[in-house]
């Protein structure tokens, strides 16, 4: 009989030979720094984009359940009639985290004899999403709008159409003028997952829709806290009946413990906090990292805070990003399965936690590194 574990570490193994193998390393984040092994680097990892995730823990007990079961503490109200009206919704619901809510709605909205179209790009928690609803999936190529109208033609009882806002490994915007106008034209739902856009683009941060003027074309909003708002946990934004059959039938709300109070009170803080003072200082440093290297030489696509570097080749990916390391700065090369293969990356995420030292700092490293590279 062969030992039990054989064809678990020859998958390792394979993930080792193909520089796919990931490990976790211990790290402590402090503002515009990171420490890992007791060196201080510039943090270009965060997705803390705004600089508010530092939080004060106060002593509470928590609920420990699903909010069907053991209660529901008033702060879910509090918070949840607070992220319907900053997405100018009729009502929102929170789940644990952004990934169960894409869960928790693109499971239950698109229905057996349905068509959920969706972008090649999207993140990996739409395309689990997709993949535990019995309507029948379609990949439309990324923001192709000719693409999308071709597979919008195809008939079928509803249509629904789901994408982000901001690319997370991108940096770019979806065309939503676009894809709202062709949902309106096939009578398709638009389903927005604007976990990168949401605080951070747009008046006061509402998002992706409202920079690009569509706000009012989205039928459901699926966003993390865990991100522009510097707090934790996810929900959905939409109209009521929306919450409504989400809490009667949504798996991922009903079988799973709740976010605990002290994070509602966490969220909703940091939605009363000087928000717009932070959105203003990150998009001034992210005009000045984009702006530093493209003067370096670095081919930058991205319209927003994630700012790429792509460099194709695996091993090459993860030697740069242990030399960036090795001089002071952390950013995370990102590989297959999370982007495609031969297209990995170096995935700069601009914060405004960075001053103007830490970004010439990082700079001065990357203009190094693209050097010797061969990148720039
Ligand atoms: N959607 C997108 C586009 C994401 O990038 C992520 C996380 N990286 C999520 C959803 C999940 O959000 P959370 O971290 O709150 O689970």
């Amino acid at each position: 009989m062969k030992p039990k574990f054989n064809f678990i570490n020859a998958k390792l193994a394979g993930l080792k030979k193909s520089n796919l193998y990931r490990s976790l390393h211990d790290s402590k984040a402090s503002g515009a720094y990171i420490f890992i092994k007791g060196k201080k680097l510039v943090n270009l990892s965060s997705n803390d984009y705004l600089g508010l995730g530092h939080i004060k823990i106060a002593s509470t007990q928590i609920q420990s359940s699903s909010r069907l079961v053991a209660g529901n503490d008033n702060l879910f109200k509090k918070l949840e009639t607070r992220l319907a009206s900053h997405k100018r919704q009729e009502s929102a619901l929170t789940f644990p985290t952004g990934y169960m809510a894409n869960l928790g709605i693109i499971s239950i909205l698109p229905q057996k004899d349905d068509l959920i179209l969706s972008d090649e790009l999207n993140h990996a928690s739409i395309i689990d999403s997709c993949r535990l609803s019995h309507a029948k999936k379609v990949i439309y190529k990324h923001n192709n709008m000719q693409d999308l109208e071709k597979k919008l033609r195809k008939d079928r009882h509803h249509k629904f159409v789901v994408t982000e806002g901001i690319f997370s490994m991108n940096g770019d915007f979806s065309k939503l003028k676009e894809i709202s106008e062709l949902c309106r034209k096939y009578d398709a739902f638009l389903i927005l997952d604007d976990a990168h856009g949401d605080f951070v683009a747009g008046t006061d941060g509402r998002g992706s829709a409202e920079y690009l003027g569509v706000a009012k074309k989205i039928d459901a909003y699926i966003s993390s806290l865990s991100k522009g708002l510097g707090a934790f946990g996810g929900y959905v934004a939409a109209k009521k009946e929306v919450v409504e059959l989400a809490i009667n039938t949504s798996r991922p709300f009903i079988y799973t413990s709740a976010l605990p109070n002290f994070l509602l009170q966490v969220a909703l803080d940091k939605m009363s906090s000087n928000r717009e003072q932070k959105r203003v200082k990150l998009w001034k440093n992210v005009g000045m990292v984009r702006k530093g290297l493209e003067s370096l030489g670095y081919k930058i696509g991205s319209q927003s805070q994630i700012i790429p570097i792509v460099i194709g080749n695996e091993r090459k990916a993860m030697e740069f990003g242990k030399y960036v390391l090795d001089n002071g700065v952390f950013a995370q090369p990102i590989r297959y399965p999370t982007v495609e293969r031969g297209s990995a990356r170096i995935r700069i995420s601009v914060t405004a936690w960075l001053t103007d030292d830490t970004i010439q700092q990082s700079l001065d490293v990357f203009e190094k590194a693209g050097k010797k590279f061969e990148i720039i």
